[in-house]
């Protein structure tokens, strides 16, 4: 068992490097068959979902168009906890297919918002690429089309995810331990 620590934190490994690559595949090749007539747009949220979107969007193989954006830390609360905005999209969404590349779904909240802003701007239609997904944390109910791993109610780094800045770079998915 390999165990690093970040920080004030011990992490042990937990998903490895193949198959992450195995399940990137797996999404890719759905993608590449259900969306090959529709011209996506491709959504990537940073930070966390560099090196998803990276590997995920090499295996793709159809036309496409790849974007980036944030979503702000904060913009003031309501009752389902800090109210985010996206910022930095550039192109126009209105009648297109629209997939959000994401690093992780917990409560489902922060995806939520980005969908509601996002079909805002009239898109075609909008599905929901996540690296990870945790079944437990999920309070919302948003659409979850190609979700390469589920995953316990446990804090994770590696693989673009971070603790407190750091671990991003880990070419594997590490678990905090309790
Ligand atoms: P949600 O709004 O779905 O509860 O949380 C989404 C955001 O919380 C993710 O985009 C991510 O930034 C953060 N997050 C949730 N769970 C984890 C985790 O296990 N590890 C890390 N590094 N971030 C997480």
């Amino acid at each position: 068992m390999k165990r690093i620590t970040i920080k004030d934190k011990e992490f042990d490994i937990f998903i490895t490097r193949e198959v992450i690559a195995d399940a990137i595949d797996k999404i890719a090749t759905k993608m590449s068959e259900d969306l090959k007539d529709r011209n996506p747009l491709f959504i990537c949220v940073l930070n966390g979902s560099f090196m998803f979107a990276s590997e995920l969007m090499k295996r793709v193989n159809i036309p496409a168009e790849v974007s980036f954006v944030k979503m702000s830390s904060y913009v003031g609360t309501s009752s389902t906890g800090a109210v985010k905005e996206i910022y930095g999209l550039q192109e126009d969404i209105s009648g297109r297919t629209v997939v959000i590349v994401e690093d992780i779904v917990d409560t489902g909240n922060t995806m939520k918002q980005m969908l509601d802003q996002l079909n805002a701007k009239n898109p075609k239609e909008i599905l929901v690429s996540s690296l990870l997904l945790k079944p437990e944390a999920l309070v919302q109910d948003v659409p979850l089309n190609y979700i390469a791993l589920e995953i316990p109610d446990a804090f994770v780094v590696g693989y673009g995810l971070d603790y407190d800045g750091y671990g991003r770079n880990l070419p594997d998915i590490y678990q905090v331990v309790d």
